[in-house]
């Protein structure tokens, strides 16, 4: 999905029909903000928007994610394209989270495993010393290898705004976070909130 082409066509739609951004944003209930990222090529609608969008914009979301007014031959093949491009991304942010997951769990046996050898093991003290450090690097070479697959699995929603976005490592590790939401900042509308994450648009 070409994101700088759905973006320009957004903006030709929306001066096709005379609005400018606020006023598109207004009808929305989203900050123009979003609107201008959208057209910047820098993120998609989510699904919840994109029919009232193209309500307004008076085009079909077939030629809202072809980023082009589709001619009747090509509709079909187009919209079979579109669909398995949507399809796939999901598919794959999915692989990615169920690989965090049990890369999470590895680790932890793994870091319980190598506590108990070194606490009921009857060994030298250089060698419990030994797996303890050893320990602490799985953990942290473990967890990081969790995050860093987690972190590319799907996307974060602004509470704020709507929009959905993927964080920088940097923001995703610093942010407070419960199982499923996260304490990011909104690169659309710049408002700090628990976003919630989705794997899927
Ligand atoms: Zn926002």
């Amino acid at each position: 999905m070409d994101q700088s082409k759905i973006g320009k066509f957004i903006a030709e739609s929306r001066r096709a029909r005379n609005l400018t951004q606020r006023q598109l944003a207004e009808q929305l209930s989203i900050s123009d903000k979003t609107v201008s990222k959208w057209e910047c090529g820098k993120g998609l609608p989510e699904v919840s928007l994109m029919l009232p969008l193209c309500e307004l914009l008076q085009i079909t979301v077939n030629d809202l994610l072809s980023g082009e007014k589709l001619a009747e031959e090509n509709y079909r093949e187009k919209a079979e394209e579109n669909l398995m491009n949507l399809m796939q991304e999901n598919a794959e942010n999915k692989e990615r989270m169920v690989l965090s997951v049990i890369c999470g769990v590895i680790t932890v046996i793994a870091v319980c495993a190598l506590v108990m050898l070194a606490s009921y093991l009857p060994l030298p003290v250089w060698v419990r010393v030994a797996l303890l450090v050893l320990a602490v690097v799985t953990a942290v070479a473990g967890i990081g290898a969790a995050a860093r697959l987690e972190v590319k699995a799907g996307y974060y929603e602004c509470p704020h705004c709507g929009t959905l976005f993927v964080p920088t490592m940097a923001a995703y590790v610093k942010g407070y976070h419960t199982f499923t939401r996260r304490r990011l900042t909104c690169p659309a509308c710049g408002k700090t909130g628990m976003c919630r994450h989705r794997i899927t648009r």
